[in-house]
């Protein structure tokens, strides 16, 4: 099974994409958490990516074309694979057209005015990627591995705006994009985290 997750920031891709890939046994692949680990890492294409991550818009599509393409060919994604974040643009949809075939465009759909609170309340963990919510959850490490939570600085106020925007204009798009091509399959994400899981695994055994 090969899918796409889309939605805006703040929508749940990432917390639903790893139960969707954990329960399809299918390789996660975050473009968000990839570029993230770079900029740890402090690579070549960590310091050249970070300056579009903190102003809240998109790295350049020849960039995120060529990592996720090198990444679909690793033996974890023989099975099969979730795109979380990728593609972000109409440019890198017909890219990922060009190399392989995906089977649904899952689009997790959250109305605007909830996105702003729900992405300012987000914690992360830095070693497992786990994501938290401080309206549900006030511990200040994580519950899977203990590692001290912080906040994503794009996730900070500053950075918001700019993102939902740039989502707006190149990202949305792409649900008509899939709709077209009879491979979108929307859910309602304001709704438990739970029952948004239940809905995407009822459409995807459909
Ligand atoms: P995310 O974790 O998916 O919210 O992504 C965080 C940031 O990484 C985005 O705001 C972009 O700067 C960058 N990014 C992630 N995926 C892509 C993509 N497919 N195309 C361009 N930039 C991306």
């Amino acid at each position: 099974m090969k899918l796409i997750f889309l939605g805006p920031p703040g929508a749940g891709k990432g917390t639903q994409a790893e139960r969707i890939a954990e329960r399809y046994e299918i390789a996660h692949i975050s473009t968000g958490d990839m570029l993230r680990g770079e900029i740890r890492n402090a690579t070549p294409l960590g310091a050249a990516a970070k300056a579009y991550l903190d102003r809240g818009e998109l790295v350049p599509d020849s960039v995120i074309i060529d990592m996720v393409k090198d990444r679909i060919q690793r033996e974890d994604s023989k099975y099969g694979f979730l795109l979380d974040g990728f593609p972000r643009t109409v440019v890198q949809a017909e890219a990922l057209a060009g190399f392989t075939d995906i089977d649904f465009a899952v689009n997790i759909d959250v109305p605007f005015e909830r996105l702003v609170a729900r992405i300012s309340g987000r914690r992360m963990c830095p070693d497992c990627g786990a994501a938290y919510h401080v309206s549900t959850y006030t511990a200040a490490t994580c519950s899977k591995c203990g590692a001290a939570l912080y906040q994503r600085d794009d996730d900070k106020e500053e950075t918001v705006a700019n993102r939902l925007k740039v989502y707006t204009e190149k990202t949305a798009p792409l649900i008509a994009y899939y709709e077209n091509k009879g491979k979108l399959f929307t859910v309602n994400g304001d709704a438990d985290i739970d029952a948004v899981t239940n809905e995407i695994v009822k459409g995807l055994d459909a």
